[in-house]
């Protein structure tokens, strides 16, 4: 346990998640996703984890994200997906990295990369199938396909896969899902006939790969469920992944605060009787939001025990009510505190803050600051 407060990373439980999750696609490759130094959790650890447990591709975001993982020695193949004008590929095609291609941009950027690195860049066909994000509408898709046949032909690009994003695949029954299916599968076939070969297809994030099979295709790029966090049961609900991480700290300091004494910053708690308070050093620099202690409904696990934090937020720190004074409420400073964890360990989940805050668990995870130390089992 580090003196102030670390951030547990169980690699166990995210191997469990990926074999769950290359189980459930066994007939596609599993892509973990790992951008966002894997959603928090540490993206070269992470990674090499996923590796273990059966997944055969990795998926980030960035092209500075693939040379990390590339850096760290892992060789399988990559896939890099959001890119900004002027961005230089030649690195990237050099250490075999895949990229998302959306537009006659990104692959005049990406030839001029693969030119610079003397070899073709695979590359992976993004249709914008109705999330209005990153990807090619449909009615550039031809446009796209001819100048991908040119570059194609000129030895400086090679077409890998088509490949879309969801909307809607936390509500698998949602209509947009049929519709962007539809879509996606006209834009594969286009693809195919333009280009004269086979290209992977890959949909489905960890929603998908729950939820639709149908949907699996090729590769799944599943995220979220790689962590152990459910992109659909709510808090609470029991499900087949194990959360991997875990937000940790200790009781500094115990103290006997008088009855209608305020507490914290704006004094939005007032001590109803003489108090003892413990005082935990973590605070929204370290990822507890401080929008959390404004709801009165947050809680921290101090011995297998949900204590009520009170008061505001503080950037370093939050202060934990005990009980009355005088009472045996059996807390010691020194002691571990859990501030969010798996869910069934004593305190609450990621996913339990993120119902609170009307958010989700996503930006909780990821939103851990660099302060706690990391601790990777
Ligand atoms: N694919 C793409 C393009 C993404 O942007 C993401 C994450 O946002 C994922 C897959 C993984 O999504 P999830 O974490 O919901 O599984």
């Amino acid at each position: 346990m580090s003196p102030r407060a670390e951030v547990r990373i169980d690699l166990d439980a995210v191997r469990h998640n990926v074999r769950h999750l290359v189980g459930l696609a066994a007939g596609a490759g599993t892509m973990a996703v790992v951008k966002a130094d894997g959603y928090g959790h540490g993206a070269v650890d992470v990674a090499r984890t996923a590796l273990d447990a059966g997944a055969r591709w990795l998926g980030v975001c960035t092209l500075e994200e693939a040379a990390q993982l590339r850096a760290a020695g892992i060789t399988a193949p990559v896939l890099s997906w959001l890119h900004v004008p002027d961005e230089d590929f030649a690195p990237a095609v050099a250490t075999d990295v895949d990229l998302g291609v959306a537009s006659r941009r990104d692959l005049a950027a990406v030839a001029a990369g693969a030119r610079a690195a003397g070899r073709p860049a695979r590359i992976h066909l993004k249709i914008d199938t109705g999330l209005s994000r990153n990807g090619c509408p449909p009615h550039g898709w031809g446009d796209l396909l001819e100048a991908v046949a040119d570059h194609t032909a000129a030895g400086e690009v090679e077409p890998v896969a088509v490949w879309t994003h969801l909307a809607h695949a936390d509500a698998p029954a949602h209509p947009t899902i049929e519709v962007q299916a539809g879509r996606f599968d006209d834009a594969h076939a286009a693809a195919r006939t333009r280009l004269g070969r086979t290209l992977l297809a890959h949909v489905a994030n960890s929603a998908a790969t729950l939820t639709r099979p149908d949907l699996h295709r090729d590769l799944v790029r599943p995220g979220i469920a790689v962590y152990g966090l459910d992109p659909i049961a709510g808090a609470g609900e029991p499900t087949a992944l194990r959360p991997a991480m875990s937000l940790r700290s200790r009781v500094a300091l115990l103290k006997t605060v008088a009855a209608g004494e305020g507490v914290s910053y704006g004094h939005i708690w007032t001590t109803p009787t003489d108090r003892v308070l413990a005082l935990v050093p973590v605070g929204y620099a370290d990822g507890v939001p401080r929008l959390l202690g404004s709801t009165g409904r947050l809680t921290v696990g101090i011995g297998g025990v949900r204590r009520p934090v009170v008061g505001r937020v503080c950037m370093d720190q939050v202060m934990v009510d005990l009980g009355p004074s005088g009472t045996d409420h059996g807390v010691a400073e020194g002691d571990e505190v859990l501030l969010f964890g798996a869910g069934d360990d004593g305190g609450p989940s990621a996913a339990e803050w993120a119902e609170l805050l009307g958010t989700i668990h996503y930006e909780i995870v990821t939103g851990v600051g660099s302060r706690p130390r990391p601790v990777r089992t």
